[in-house]
């Protein structure tokens, strides 16, 4: 999911064998999310070997000026699913569903629920909207938390924004991730925590290598 800059080092760092990949997903083109789709598309087919890797993003990702994926590496894809709302694109036994297109700097952007259980919302700015078309209580929420404070005019998801989502939603867990440098200034960890406390939730803040069980 969103492999940015570093994930092809980073996933031979702890052992993941490329071709144990058989999804690539993308939430939207921006670099931070997108860096190393290229080489993993590369590293995933094994040069072009294995045949059966897929990829879901958005249209913006393949075409027009602004696409990230190369084109001669689209070619060694199994098949691509196209993001937009109200898809769902499967993979073996998972499923991605488009939860809502969120407004994110004029990028393509969308929200996902994998298998209705695991929740990614991506970066972007808060709507009311999010209240409606986000289910209740999922299993385990991954939440874009760029900021600590709102900032205006900046389509990022801040801590006093998450709150009242959280306050709503309820879900059983959540992990706190894409911090900006406020963010590791407040220390995500005693972000977490006061979430954790004030709302009577488990708020995780997500850490390089980090994982997590689902029951
Ligand atoms: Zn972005
Ligand atoms: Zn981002």
């Amino acid at each position: 999911m969103d492999p940015g800059p570093g994930s092809f080092v980073y996933l031979k760092e702890i052992g993941v064998d490329y071709r144990d990949i058989d999804l690539l997903v993308l939430s939207h083109i921006h670099l931070d999310h997108t860096a190393d789709v290229n080489t993993l598309i590369e590293a995933c087919t094994d040069g072009g070997r294995r045949k059966d890797l897929y990829l879901f993003c958005p249209r913006s990702a393949l075409e027009g000026e602004d696409r990230v994926v190369l084109p001669y590496l689209r070619r060694r894809l199994k098949d691509v699913g196209l993001l937009r709302e109200g898809v769902t694109a499967e993979c073996k036994d998972l499923k991605v569903s488009v939860i809502m297109r969120h407004t994110h700097h004029g990028a393509e952007t969308y929200g996902l629920s994998f298998n209705d259980r695991v929740v990614y919302m991506t970066c972007g700015r808060y709507e009311e909207r999010m209240l409606e078309e986000y289910p209740d209580n999922p299993e385990l929420l991954i939440v874009n938390t760029t900021f600590y404070k709102k900032r205006e005019g900046i389509d990022h998801l801040s801590v006093e924004e998450i709150k009242e989502f959280l306050k709503v939603k309820r879900p059983k867990r959540t992990v706190i991730t894409h911090f900006s440098m406020e963010m590791h200034e407040k220390d995500p960890r005693r972000v977490a925590e006061d979430l954790s406390q004030e709302l009577g939730l488990e708020v995780i803040p997500a850490e390089d290598g980090m994982v997590l069980d689902l029951n």
